[in-house]
């Protein structure tokens, strides 16, 4: 902990559309850049709208062993040991120390319920379906279902009646103080928050702990990064041309990558860590 301490660079990254390609999932052309962070030893943070059983099987296949960020920021999973200081709240889960943001599904579905039974609506939950009936609506597969199941603090839902509409749905949501997002096949409740308060929390540690300046760069490819490319000090906005809601026109200061996926990926990454401007240039906190 002193003022000579190197400057420590950490990547932050979304995964579905930006580390892993968005249709296949596959990350290979990234590999080049994820060995080079490794070399480096430079902290790669996986942030994303996964849970943490969908997030670990992929964080063990590129050997990964750095904190993450789960379920749009409902929790940071942080490695036992990992840092020497964590002075907030945590809560031990496997090996690792969990911050919690979100609120617990268990206290989501009370206030679906609620919703429900107010309106007269049938609502059905993650929470009420078994893995098998999930794999069936959702086309996942089974051992994918089952991961998808364990959420915390994001409860995607359905709502079976048609006496409804998505904008009174929204404002009812909103009564709750609660957040309302529609995914591809379901809706999502959640605690209104977002990836880039994890993000802030994340970097404060770094910064705790590390004792030396922190440059923090960011990749996304859709709206719900937002929050976190407006934390980090590089924003890098990865091509998407399936999102229907562009990065572009909100963070017009951001870098593009050239190309969509891990390929962009992987050339950004690259070209970042080779440019030895950027530590003076940006404002270091
Ligand atoms: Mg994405």
């Amino acid at each position: 902990m002193n003022s000579t301490s190197p400057m420590l660079q950490i990547i932050l990254t979304d995964l579905d559309g930006t580390l892993l390609d968005h249709q296949t999932y596959d990350y290979s052309p990234a590999r080049p850049a994820l060995a080079k962070l490794k070399e480096k030893n430079i902290p790669l943070v996986l942030c994303t709208s996964k849970t943490a059983a969908e997030v670990l099987p992929f964080r063990a296949e590129i050997e990964n062993e750095d904190p993450f960020i789960v379920e749009n920021g409902g929790g940071i999973y942080i490695p036992n040991s990992y840092f020497s200081t964590i002075p907030m709240e945590t809560r031990q889960i496997d090996h690792f120390l969990v911050i919690s943001l979100g609120k617990p599904c268990s206290e989501l579905q009370e206030a679906l319920d609620r919703i429900g039974d107010e309106n007269g609506w049938v609502v059905e939950s993650f929470l009420q379906m078994t893995a098998s009936q999930l794999a069936e609506k959702s086309g996942l597969s089974l051992p994918q279902a089952v991961r998808a199941l364990q959420r915390e603090f994001d409860l995607p839902f359905r709502i079976l009646s048609q006496n409804y509409s998505r904008r009174q749905l929204e404002e009812k949501v909103q009564r709750f103080g609660l957040r309302f997002t529609q995914g591809g096949r379901f809706f999502h409740l959640s605690k209104d928050g977002e990836k880039g308060e994890a993000v802030a929390q994340l970097l404060e540690l770094y910064r705790i702990n590390h004792g030396g300046p922190v440059l923090s760069i960011g990749l996304g490819d859709s709206h719900n990064d937002l929050s976190m490319l407006r934390e980090v000090h590089v924003p890098v906005i990865i091509p998407n041309p399936h999102s229907l809601a562009p990065l572009s026109d909100e963070l017009p200061a951001a870098q593009r990558a050239h190309a969509p996926g891990p390929k962009g990926w992987n050339d950004v990454v690259l070209s970042l860590l080779v440019d030895e401007r950027m530590g003076k240039e940006a404002k270091l906190t």
